[in-house]
């Protein structure tokens, strides 16, 4: 599920904006000022940003200033009343992708989101990576990124996050884990799979020893939760 922050401090704005994408089946998340903005685009790396103009702290031509600063490429969509040729030009100049004045109508904006986010998004597909909590999986080239930080994953670690992958917020068991990954050929323990289990939090995790995503069901197994 692609992850759209709104930046805007008008509550209605947000309420409106919110329920179109909802219903359009993307994943929302809002913040109500520049600096509440910045913080949830590095901790939740979003995959596009509505970003609003008049923000009560820093406006945003500075949040889209920082952003970029930080050498992330999210797609900005700016939203302004101001309707002049110079607020457009210097959105554009301090590195939002698209523009809507406001007001406008929801098929304009959805027509906007939507076409931003497959200009942007096909290469992720293609590289099947999978977004778990603050990581990106790629399971094809066998990597995780995190922030700045990228992690090399090995077959067995890839395989094991496919499988808890396939059952999504269940639990599988060792047993299982034991017998689709390493089968008959080898004669691992349920200790080799939490070896490998304490090698995937260090990479997927902000924190392994406090695990949010790859979690200990007690007496059953393991849960891949994003
Ligand atoms: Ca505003």
């Amino acid at each position: 599920m692609q992850r759209i922050l709104i930046v805007e401090d008008e509550r209605e704005m947000v309420r409106g904006l919110r329920d179109i994408l909802e219903f359009e089946g993307y994943e929302v998340i809002t913040a109500e000022s520049g600096r509440e903005g910045l913080q949830a685009v590095t901790k939740r790396e979003p995959d596009c940003i509505i970003l609003d103009l008049m923000l009560p702290d820093i406006n945003g031509y500075q949040v889209c200033e920082e952003i970029r600063r930080q050498k992330r490429d999210t797609p900005i969509i700016m939203l302004t009343a101001k309707a002049q040729d110079y607020d457009k030009i210097r959105g554009l100049e301090v590195g939002a992708d698209d523009y809507m004045t406001k007001p406008f109508s929801v098929g304009e904006f959805l027509a906007r989101v939507k076409a931003i986010l497959r200009r942007t998004s096909r290469s992720i597909e293609d590289m099947d990576v999978i977004r778990i909590g603050p990581s990106l999986v790629d399971v094809k080239h066998f990597r995780v990124r995190r922030g700045k930080k990228e992690h090399s994953l090995s077959h067995y670690e890839v395989e094991l996050f496919k499988l808890l992958y396939e059952n999504l917020n269940q639990p599988v068991s060792r047993d299982e884990i034991l017998d689709r990954i390493w089968g008959t050929e080898s004669y691992p323990t349920n200790r080799t799979v939490d070896n490998f289990i304490v090698k995937l939090r260090r990479k997927i995790e902000d924190d392994y020893k406090d695990p949010k995503h790859i979690l200990t069901i007690y007496g059953v197994g393991y849960k891949l939760s994003p």
